[in-house]
């Protein structure tokens, strides 16, 4: 069968040490899973269930460069670790979960915060202020094997060389098992899906010309410049 239009290829990641790529399927992502963070942009971390949104898998880039987006005033990085899953499933139980993760990476959820907030107020979903072309800058992943399921570390992000945001993974109010567990609730999980496993505090804008740095301890190191 012929295509009215060629098809994209889908975006794969590199992965550490190896000549595979990783096709990435979708992206989740957890919102205030750090209590600091929660606490920041003014809610109860002890009384929240967890819940998530989506980026489109063609918002991610390892290019090392994010175009700074359009219709905004006020683009904010999230330094977030990324787990990868190489198999999918529904109903999965918290104990059967890390068996579906590939590996780790380091990614940044990038935020039109003015947009977001706009939805916010009016009960409008958060596509504009989450989704964009260069909404999901993320690193190569690690296998397993290299890292194993990091649950302690410290997570960072320096902006043109100052600390901006400085937490632990073992902050975390939901863990990854309990994220893959409490999504395949809702959805039906698949290989190449990525989940974004929530930011620490600290979160702030960036402007053309600056040079963000992440790393997630035992995982790896991000470094994206604002074009
Ligand atoms: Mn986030």
């Amino acid at each position: 069968m012929a295509f009215v239009y060629p098809p994209a290829q889908g975006p794969v990641l590199k992965v550490d040490a190896c000549e595979q790529v990783f096709p990435v399927h979708r992206i989740y992502c957890i919102g205030r899973n750090y209590a600091a963070h929660a606490r920041e942009m003014g809610h109860d971390p002890d009384r929240e269930p967890p819940f998530f949104f989506q980026k489109a898998a063609d918002d991610l880039t390892m290019s090392g460069i994010m175009h700074y987006p359009a219709e905004t005033v006020d683009v904010h990085f999230e330094i977030e670790m990324v787990a990868a899953l190489i198999e999918g499933g529904t109903r999965i139980t918290p104990g059967d979960a890390l068996a579906k993760v590939f590996g780790y990476g380091v990614g940044l959820d990038m935020t039109r915060r003015d947009l977001q907030g706009a939805a916010k107020k009016l009960g409008r979903p958060w596509d504009t202020g989450k989704s964009f072309a260069d909404a999901a800058p993320c690193s190569g992943l690690v296998p397993i094997s290299s890292c194993g399921h990091p649950q302690h570390g410290s997570i960072t992000l320096d902006v043109n060389g100052e600390r901006r945001q400085s937490g632990d993974l073992s902050q975390m109010i939901w863990s990854v098992a309990e994220q893959i567990s409490e999504l395949s609730r809702f959805f039906v999980l698949k290989p190449g899906d990525l989940i974004f496993t929530g930011t620490p505090a600290g979160v702030g804008p960036v402007q053309r010309g600056d040079q963000m740095v992440g790393e997630v301890e035992g995982v790896g190191r991000l470094e994206v410049e604002v074009v």
